[in-house]
């Protein structure tokens, strides 16, 4: 199981504006199911929903709490595309028709999401004003361009914002144009996790918190799964960890880099940020090291992800001098906003930012590796995930399905990101 001692997760905004979350027991003794889902993030809780909904006896496995992982901590920004890839890379590397499947499947999860959500009635403060992506270069503007005509042809919803319309979002002449991806929107992360742990039970799903499983075996034609107190025995196994998996299945484990990313949220804001977020979209650049960019909150906050420090102890304002002085530089003349809270979190990056099932034996799926951009996708691929195990669907769907195999150098890189690449390009932010 991960090591979740760094993880601040009591002081993430979402903890404290989140309805609480149901409570649910730690598992005692033994138990028997159709399938056996260990954790409870988006992934997870989407499979053990579909599995109860289609009849089948589901139990769900969390080491702590429900929404522990990323799905309580992330930014709540979802939108249509993959981590740093264009949706003609997808199709570069997996070939027109497969490509144009998965970039479905992609667009697909960002315009069910909200339709999901409120089917299921989980107040998450769900707002669909779209994400802004703008160019910090003419050069990025250009790419924004052509990615706008790719997602466009693909159905999004999207709209190329020219150089002087993009004050209507963003009090600056900085940047260069935008691409509004109306198919985005906000969420309060940690409310969607509890929500979709209500609807899970509701619909029949056995969810057990604090019990982490310690140890999986194979006993005839069932999956055992071991926590401190008891068991389950299932005939399906999902693994939903992501980042947070640990040694509990080795060759998963090592299949991804386990990259740490800190959080900010600051007070709240005079006029909630309108000053100088007078639409109130999310916005993101496009810096390669680390965009600069953030969200409001409906309590008026701004809440921004940036660099991990190498310290664990690094407060609020420490983390946030790099988005600080392009704060300044972005909006001349305004003071960057006072940031009262910090955590922290850890994302699970494949080597192609694809995110995949694996199979991991007869009738043992996993789905993992959304390097950042899991809200959206997790939901979609933890459903997706229930309806292969029972074979509802064929395995040649448009996400690759695999077998687990290391990731190069998967233990050195998140410890490089952290003590190299992160303050190399921290000390970046605060010069460009
Ligand atoms: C700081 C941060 C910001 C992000 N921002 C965004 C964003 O704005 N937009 C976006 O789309 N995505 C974002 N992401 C990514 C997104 O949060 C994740 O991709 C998504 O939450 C993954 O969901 P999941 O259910 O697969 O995994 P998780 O939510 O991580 O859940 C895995 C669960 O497994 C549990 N677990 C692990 N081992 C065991 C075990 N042995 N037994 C039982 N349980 C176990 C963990 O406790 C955890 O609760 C962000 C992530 C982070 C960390």
């Amino acid at each position: 199981m991960g090591d979740g001692r760094q993880q601040n997760d009591r002081t993430s905004v979402w903890a404290r504006t989140a309805l609480a979350g149901p409570r649910f027991d730690s598992l005692r003794g033994a138990v028997r199911a159709d399938a056996v889902v260990i954790g409870a993030g988006y992934t997870g809780l989407c499979c053990a929903l579909d599995l109860a909904e289609r009849g089948h006896k589901a139990v769900v496995l969390e080491a702590r709490e429900l929404g522990w992982g990323g799905s309580g901590r992330n930014a709540g920004q979802w939108l249509p595309g993959w981590a740093g890839r264009t949706p003609q890379s997808v199709a570069d590397e997996f070939g027109a028709e497969r490509g144009r499947a998965l970039n479905r499947f992609n667009l697909a999860a960002s315009q069910t999401l909200p339709g999901f959500v409120e089917s299921l009635g989980i107040a998450a403060e769900l707002d669909r004003s779209g994400i802004l992506m703008v160019a910090h270069t003419p050069k990025r503007f250009a790419a924004l361009r052509r990615a706008f005509e790719d997602w466009l042809e693909l159905g999004g919803d999207v709209t190329l914002i020219g150089r002087g319309d993009v004050g209507g979002f963003l009090a600056t002449s900085r940047y260069f144009g935008g691409l509004l991806f109306g198919d985005g929107g906000m969420i309060n992360p940690l409310a969607y996790a509890r929500g979709l742990a209500r609807s899970a039970r509701a619909a029949g799903a056995r969810i057990f918190a604090r019990s982490p499983a310690i140890r999986i075996s194979r006993e005839r034609d069932r999956w055992r799964v071991e926590t401190p107190d008891g068991s389950v025995t299932a005939y399906f196994l999902a693994l939903c960890t992501n980042a947070y998996t640990g040694d509990l299945w080795p060759t998963l484990g090592r299949s991804f880099y386990r990259l740490r990313v800190a959080m900010i949220a600051s007070e709240g804001l005079a006029e909630g940020g309108r000053g100088f977020m007078p639409a109130g979209v999310p916005f993101a650049d496009t810096r390669a090291l680390w965009p600069f960019g953030g969200r409001l909150t409906s309590d008026g906050r701004f809440v921004a992800s940036v660099l991990p420090h190498s310290s664990r102890r690094a407060s609020p304002a420490v983390l946030a001098r790099g988005f600080d002085a392009r704060f300044r530089r972005v909006f001349p003349g305004r003071a960057p906003p006072r940031w009262s809270q910090s955590w922290c979190g850890d994302l699970c990056v494949v080597p192609n930012r694809i995110p995949r099932l694996y199979c991991l034996g007869p009738g043992a799926m996993a789905a993992m590796g959304y390097s950042g951009a899991g809200i959206a996708l997790g939901t979609a691929l933890g459903r997706e995930l229930a309806r292969c195990l029972v074979g509802d669907v064929a395995l040649d769907g448009p996400v690759p399905v695999l077998h687990p195999h290391p990731a190069p150098f998967a233990r050195t890189m998140p410890w490089l990101f952290r003590h190299a690449i992160a303050p190399v390009a921290r000390m970046a932010e605060r010069i460009f």
